[in-house]
């Protein structure tokens, strides 16, 4: 992954073109969760976590994404982290520099 990654989680499964869209914008590469390789919307190689890949951008935004052990292990060396997820209480909030309690 290059100094900046976007990582869609299942919580904008519909919303694939708009993640995809805003990580043209700030040209990052978007990363995937094991739920979404699971459920064949995004592939294997993009997937990062225990089971998947390692990765630690300069910038990682984490979209729709709750914060599970498994991903976070793939991830935990990323520079600054920026969550955006509707739920406050989403784990994903413990580890990023910067939250927004929003939905995407
Ligand atoms: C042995 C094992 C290995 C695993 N390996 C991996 C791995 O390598 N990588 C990995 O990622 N997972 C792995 N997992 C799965 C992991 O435990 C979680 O199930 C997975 O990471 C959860 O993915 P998620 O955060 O995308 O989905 P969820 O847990 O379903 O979270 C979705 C989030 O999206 C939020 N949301 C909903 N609507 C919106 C919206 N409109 N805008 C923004 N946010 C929204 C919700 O509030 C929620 O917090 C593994 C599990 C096991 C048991």
């Amino acid at each position: 992954m290059p100094i900046k990654g976007s990582a869609a989680g299942y919580g904008v499964k519909d919303n694939l073109g708009r993640v995809t869209e805003l990580a043209e914008c700030y040209g990052a590469s978007i990363a995937s969760l094991r739920r979404m390789t699971d459920s064949a919307l995004m592939t294997y190689e993009k997937q990062v976590g225990l089971t998947g890949r390692t990765v630690a951008p300069v910038v990682y935004l984490a979209i729709g994404i709750s914060g599970a052990v498994h991903h976070i292990a793939g991830m935990e060396g990323s520079g600054i982290v920026i969550a955006i997820n509707p739920d406050k209480d989403a784990p994903i909030f413990e580890y990023a520099d910067y939250g927004i309690v929003e939905e995407f």
